[in-house]
C-alpha cells in the first residue's frame, strides 16, 4: 500500500495529476501535512496510547476526559451496568451542560470572544460574546421560571438557525427542563405529533425566518398545529421578520417582552449526570420517528472530547458545522459541543444555494473559517455546480473538513478534498446516529486516511462488524454495525418506551447495541458503511448494498446523485432499480447513457449487479436531513403504501 501526504497543491510539479479513477483504483491513502500534526491535539503517539488506554481501562479513558468539564459534584462510579442496556455514566456526580458551555468560561479569558457568529441570508450578521450568550440564556431561564416552568417538564423548540435556539435550548438546560427540538422544515402534523408524544407544556417559535429568498411564516405553522396539543399552556414567539402574527390566542406571548424584565443572572441548576437534557426525534429514513432521550453528564463529555480530536479545536478557531440545529449534528457539535470546548460557532440561517451555489465559499472567506463540517448530500450538490465556484474565493484558511449523515462516496470525497480543501485539508468521516450522541467511527486528524472510509472506531467506543451471531466477519465482508460496549453520550433509552428501546437496539443480536447500518472492514481494519442493513439488494443469495451501487454510479461523471433499489425477479430474486441525477450540461441521449451507466457499474462492481432499469430523475425524495428515501422510491415502484411521509422534503 503506497502512503502519500497531503501536499501543498503545485500545479507546475504535477503536470500529470492523477485523475480519481487512478486514485482509487491504485488504493492510495493519504498521510496528513506534517505540521498539521506537529500542532494536533493529539499526535500519532498520543492516539496509539489512547486506544490502548480505552482497550485495557474503558472507564479510566472516560473518566480522563471527564476532567475536561466542571462537576458540582464528583461522580461515584464511572459506568453502572446493573440495568443493562439501560447503562448509566457518572452515576453520582452533578453537572450541567449548560454550565459546561457559558458559565465556566465567564471566568476566563472567553469571557468577550465571540461564541456565535451567526449569518443571515441577506448577509446580515450578528455576533454573540460568550458573555452574551451567558447573560441571554440566564435571562431565558428567567423567564422558564416565572412561567412555572420545572425540571422535568419539556419545552418544544421550533425554531431554525438563529442564535436565539442556542439562548432557548441552554436555558432550558439551565433550569432542567427537557427541550425538544423540532427541526423549523417539518409540517404541522409532524410538529403536533411531537410535540403530543413528549407532552410539552411551552413551545417556542419564531414570526418568520429567511430562506431561499422567502420569508417563512414559521408561527402560521404552530398555529395549525396548536389546533390539537392539549399538553401546551404557553407559546412564546420570537419577533424576527416584523411579519404580521397572530397572537389573539391566550397561549402566545412576545419573547422580547418576557426577556425584557427578567435579570441576567440565574443559578444554573446542578443536575444529575443521568438527569434527561433532552427528546430529538430520529430523521425518519427507516420509518417512524423515535424520541431518543440524551442527558447531561455522559452526552457532555462524549461530545467534549470527539469534538476536541476530531476537529483538533484550538482557541482561536472558527468552526463551522452547516447542519441545522434541528438534527443531532446541531444538537451535538453547532450547539453544546463548540461551547463546552470554547470554540467559535457559526450559524448560518439560509439556504446553502441563495443566492448562488457559491454561497458557503463567501461564507468561509468572509469568517476566515478554520473547520468545515457538513453532509455528502451537500457536497454532491455543490459538485454539481462545478469547481469554478469555490475557485473564486480564498479558502485558505480551512484546516479540516468533515462530513456526515451518508456513506460519502469516493469521488465526492476526492472533489471535496481537492477543490475546498485545496489538497491540504484531512477530511473526517464522521459516522454516528442520533442515538450514539457522538462521533463513534471517525478518524482523527493524525490517521492515515482512505477515501469512502470513516476510519476506526474513536478511543474508547467498541465499534464492531458482525454476522447474524454476532460474530465479526472476515475482512471485505459485510455485517452489521454494532457497539460491543457502553459509551458516554449513548442514548439513555426512547421516550416513554423503554420496551422498544430493548426491542430496536438489544435484542437482534444478545449483548450488542445494533445500530441497524452494514459496513464492512478492509485488511486494514478501515470501516466503509453501506448503508441501512435493510437497504440490501439480494440477487441470486448475494447480498450488495445499495449504497455500493449507488457509490458506482456516482463515480460517473455524468451522475450527480444516484438511488438504488431493489425490485422482485422470478429469476434472481431481486434486482436493481436505479434513479439518476445527473450534472448540469450532459447532452447525451437516454439510450446512450443507460448502455455506458451499466457498463460502468459491471465494470466497478462486476456483472453481479443485475440493471432492470435505469430511470432519470430531476431530483430524488430526501427526508429534511438530505437522506435519499429509498422506502418512498421503493414504495412508489411497488404500488405500497408509502408510509410516514412527514419527515420527506416538498
Ligand atoms: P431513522 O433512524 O429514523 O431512520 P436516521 O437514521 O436517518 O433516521 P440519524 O440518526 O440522523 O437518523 O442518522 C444516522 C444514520 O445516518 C446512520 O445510522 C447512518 O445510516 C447514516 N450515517 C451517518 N453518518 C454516516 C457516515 N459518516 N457514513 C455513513 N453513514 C452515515
Ligand atoms: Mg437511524
Amino acid at each position: 500500500m503506497e502512503v502519500v501526504a497531503m501536499k501543498k497543491k503545485d500545479k507546475e510539479s504535477q503536470p500529470e495529476r492523477e485523475t480519481t479513477e487512478a486514485l482509487l483504483a491504485e488504493g492510495r491513502v493519504f498521510r496528513p501535512l506534517p505540521e498539521l500534526v506537529v500542532d494536533a491535539n493529539l499526535n500519532p503517539n498520543d492516539y496509539e496510547e489512547a486506544v490502548q488506554k480505552a482497550r485495557h481501562d474503558l472507564e479510566g479513558f472516560w473518566e480522563e476526559a471527564a476532567e475536561d468539564l466542571h462537576w458540582f459534584k464528583r461522580w461515584d462510579k464511572v459506568l453502572d451496568r446493573s440495568e443493562a442496556p439501560f447503562f448509566k455514566w457518572f452515576v453520582g456526580g452533578k453537572t450541567n451542560i449548560a454550565y459546561n458551555a457559558l458559565d465556566r468560561h465567564i471566568t476566563t479569558h472567553r469571557k468577550n470572544k465571540v461564541a456565535i457568529i451567526h449569518e443571515r441570508e441577506d448577509g446580515s450578521r450578528e455576533r454573540l460574546t460568550y458573555y452574551d450568550l451567558y447573560r441571554e440564556a440566564n435571562r431565558f431561564a428567567n423567564v422558564l421560571k416565572s412561567l412555572g416552568i420545572q425540571k422535568g417538564d419539556r419545552v418544544a423548540i421550533y425554531l431554525p438557525n438563529i442564535p436565539e435556539i442556542a439562548i432557548v435550548m441552554l436555558g432550558c438546560a439551565k433550569v432542567g427542563a427537557i427541550h425538544s427540538v423540532v427541526y423549523a422544515g417539518f409540517s404541522a402534523a409532524a410538529l403536533r405529533e411531537r410535540i403530543n408524544h413528549a407532552e410539552a407544556r411551552l413551545v417556542v417559535t419564531v414570526d418568520g425566518f429567511q430562506r431561499n429568498g422567502k420569508t417563512i411564516r414559521l408561527k402560521e405553522v404552530v398555529d395549525e398545529a396548536m389546533t390539537a396539543c392539549p399538553s401546551v399552556e404557553t407559546v412564546i414567539v420570537i419577533q424576527r421578520m416584523g411579519v404580521e402574527v397572530d397572537m389573539s390566542d391566550g397561549r402566545y406571548l412576545w419573547f422580547h417582552d418576557l426577556m425584557k424584565g427578567e435579570p441576567a443572572s440565574f443559578e444554573t441548576m446542578a443536575m444529575d449526570a443521568t438527569d434527561p437534557l433532552y427528546i430529538l426525534y430520529t430523521s425518519g429514513t427507516t420509518g417512524k420517528p423515535k424520541g431518543v432521550v440524551h442527558c447531561h453528564g455522559g452526552y457532555g463529555v462524549g461530545i467534549t472530547r470527539t469534538l476536541k480530536w476530531v476537529f483538533d479545536i484550538k482557541e482561536t478557531d472558527i468552526f463551522w458545522c452547516a447542519a441545522d440545529p434541528g438534527w443531532v449534528t446541531g444538537h451535538s457539535y453547532i450547539v453544546y459541543g463548540p461551547l463546552c470546548a470554547g470554540t467559535t460557532t457559526v450559524m448560518y440561517e439560509g439556504h446553502p444555494l441563495f443566492p448562488g451555489p457559491d454561497r458557503m465559499w463567501q461564507i468561509i472567506e468572509k469568517y476566515g473559517i478554520n473547520i468545515l463540517y457538513t453532509a455528502p448530500t451537500t457536497i454532491r450538490m455543490l459538485m454539481r455546480f462545478g469547481s469554478q465556484h469555490p475557485k473564486k474565493y480564498d479558502l485558505s484558511t480551512l484546516r479540516i473538513l468533515g462530513t456526515v449523515g451518508e456513506p460519502i462516496n469516493p469521488e465526492a470525497w476526492v472533489w471535496y478534498y481537492e477543490n475546498i480543501g485545496n489538497h491540504n485539508c484531512p477530511i473526517m468521516d464522521t459516522w454516528w446516529q442520533t442515538e450514539t450522541g457522538m462521533f463513534m467511527v471517525t478518524p482523527t486528524p493524525c490517521n492515515v486516511l482512505k477515501p469512502g472510509s470513516a476510519f476506526k472506531p474513536f478511543p474508547g467506543v467498541h465499534v464492531d462488524v458482525v454476522d447474524a451471531h454476532g460474530e465479526p466477519v472476515q475482512a471485505g465482508k459485510g455485517g452489521y454495525v454494532v457497539v460491543k460496549e457502553p459509551w458516554p453520550a449513548m442514548l439513555q433509552g426512547l421516550y416513554k418506551d423503554p420496551e422498544k428501546y430493548k426491542e430496536v437496539y438489544w435484542s437482534k443480536i444478545p449483548g450488542m447495541y445494533l445500530a441497524g447500518d452494514i459496513a464492512t472492514k478492509d485488511e486494514d481494519g478501515y470501516f466503509r458503511f453501506q448503508g441501512r442493513s435493510d437497504d440490501v439488494l439480494n440477487t441470486a443469495g448475494h447480498r450488495i448494498g445499495t449504497a455500493e451501487v449507488e457509490s458506482a454510479l456516482v463515480s460517473h461523471k455524468y451522475v450527480a446523485e444516484a438511488a438504488c433499489i431493489g425490485v422482485p425477479d422470478k429469476v434472481k430474486g431481486e434486482v436493481a432499480k436505479l434513479f439518476v441525477t445527473l450534472k448540469e450540461g450532459v447532452e447525451e441521449d437516454e439510450a446512450t447513457l443507460v448502455n455506458e451507466l451499466k457498463a460502468h457499474v459491471r465494470k466497478e462492481l462486476g456483472p453481479i449487479v443485475v440493471i432492470r432499469e435505469i430511470s432519470f430523475e430531476s431530483k430524488l425524495p430526501k427526508t429534511r436531513s438530505g437522506k435519499i428515501m429509498r422506502r418512498v422510491l421503493k414504495a412508489r415502484e411497488l404500488g405500497l403504501s408509502e408510509g410516514d411521509l412527514s419527515t420527506l422534503d416538498d
